[in-house]
């Protein structure tokens, strides 16, 4: 990284391009490049790298793709070796979560032995487990239906172990995520949530991965779901920003919008140039206040009271940015969605992903 430091100060123009969007750089500098000079000697304080929300947008504005985020990444792993440090910026919360995320108790699997896709896994993710039981399990029953023999999986893909810089116990995390799909004979997972996606398309590039999405953009949607929104009031579409280069993810997100109908209205900056929720790089935890003001920004950029997504993490966060944030799959598979989602405490989160998992447990296989 020192290397490419050095490179990166030379190639530094000072254009401020990389601050436009960025939740944080911008209550740290007023020259990036002056930022740059300081790394060659120094590395990027805890409170500066912890304030880092992981979105990649200042490498993608870069007109010499200078990647700050790289730099705040490599700055958290050094970081994490002392979990004194990572304790300053909530990395308990993240422990206890991650311990529960990949506990029997809110984690499981289902495999089915007969059918034409038995070597696929449908992973809903923490996030929309924790928000909907009853979503996760209309999904992958549709699912079932279309693709006999897939099988599901509740478990975590330990992002949030990963963007803490814990990258020792994120390897853990990750092969027990890998066994429990090779234990289903899983080579292809079907992830609902863009951070799965991505996790296990770079960290694991021997299992093929399916965006949910792309997959209903491919089998179709089911007949009731069609047209259901077209006298729905206009929404704002995000596109969530780990999954920023995901090009025919965002293709089929809007075939399937265009199928159910909804009028919607892009952002200025959306697709590979979407901008964070306020949630990336657990910045909830590790920086509030940052947190909190992204997802105000993020939610004000439209005049739309309503912004959907397809990533619940997402849809949350435009709500705390105040506008109703609502999940593009409650649009498809719930036809009593009342256009907002319930607001739900952390108990009742863990009690959703309780839920879903005992659903899970209750499935029969089809032999
Ligand atoms: S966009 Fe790139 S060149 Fe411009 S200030 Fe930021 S790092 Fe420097
Ligand atoms: S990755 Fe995102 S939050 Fe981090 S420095 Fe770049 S633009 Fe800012």
């Amino acid at each position: 990284m020192e290397n490419k430091i050095k490179a990166y100060e030379r190639e530094c123009v000072d254009c401020r391009s990389c601050m436009k969007g960025c939740p944080m750089l911008y209550s740290f500098t007023i020259s990036p490049k002056k930022l740059l000079t300081k790394f060659t000697t120094e590395i990027p304080s805890s409170q500066m790298a912890f304030s880092c929300a992981n979105c990649g947008l200042c490498a993608h504005t870069c007109p010499h793709d200078i990647d700050f985020g790289a730099i705040f990444t490599a700055s958290k792993k050094n970081y994490a070796e002392d979990k004194k440090v990572l304790k300053k910026y909530g990395y308990g919360g993240v422990i206890f979560h991650q311990k529960s995320s990949f506990s029997k108790l809110f984690s499981t699997t289902k495999k089915f032995t007969t059918g034409e896709y038995t070597h696929m896994a449908f992973m809903p993710g923490c996030a929309l487990s924790s928000y909907s039981p009853s979503l996760v399990h209309t999904v992958f029953n549709y699912l079932q239906s279309k693709c006999s023999g897939i099988g599901i999986i509740q478990q975590c893909c330990g992002t949030p172990t990963r963007v803490m810089g814990d990258m020792a116990q994120f390897k853990i995390y990750h092969s027990q995520l890998e066994a429990d799909l090779d234990k289903m004979g899983a080579t292809t997972v079907v992830t609902a949530c863009e951070n799965c996606f991505m996790s296990i398309k770079t960290y694991a590039p021997h299992i093929k991965i399916v965006s949910l999405y792309s997959l209903l953009a491919q089998i179709g949607l089911p007949e009731s779901a069609k047209d259901r929104h077209k006298n729905t009031l206009k929404m704002a579409l995000h596109d969530p920003c780990p999954t920023r280069y995901e090009k025919e993810i965002h293709k089929d997100v809007r075939t399937l919008l265009a199928q159910i109908g909804l009028p919607f209205e892009e952002f200025k900056q959306n697709r590979e140039k979407t901008l964070c929720c306020g949630s990336g790089g657990m910045l909830e935890l590790t920086n509030s206040a940052l947190a909190h003001e992204q997802m105000r920004t993020r939610a004000n950029q439209t005049e739309c009271e309503s912004i959907v997504s397809y990533c619940q993490s997402c849809a949350e966060s435009m709500s705390h940015g105040g506008k109703n944030g609502v999940h593009l799959l409650d649009l498809i598979f719930n036809p009593t969605f009342e256009m907002k989602q319930k607001e739900q405490g952390t108990l009742k989160k863990w009690y959703n992903r309780f839920t879903s998992r005992q659903m899970i447990s209750a499935l029969k296989d089809n032999t």
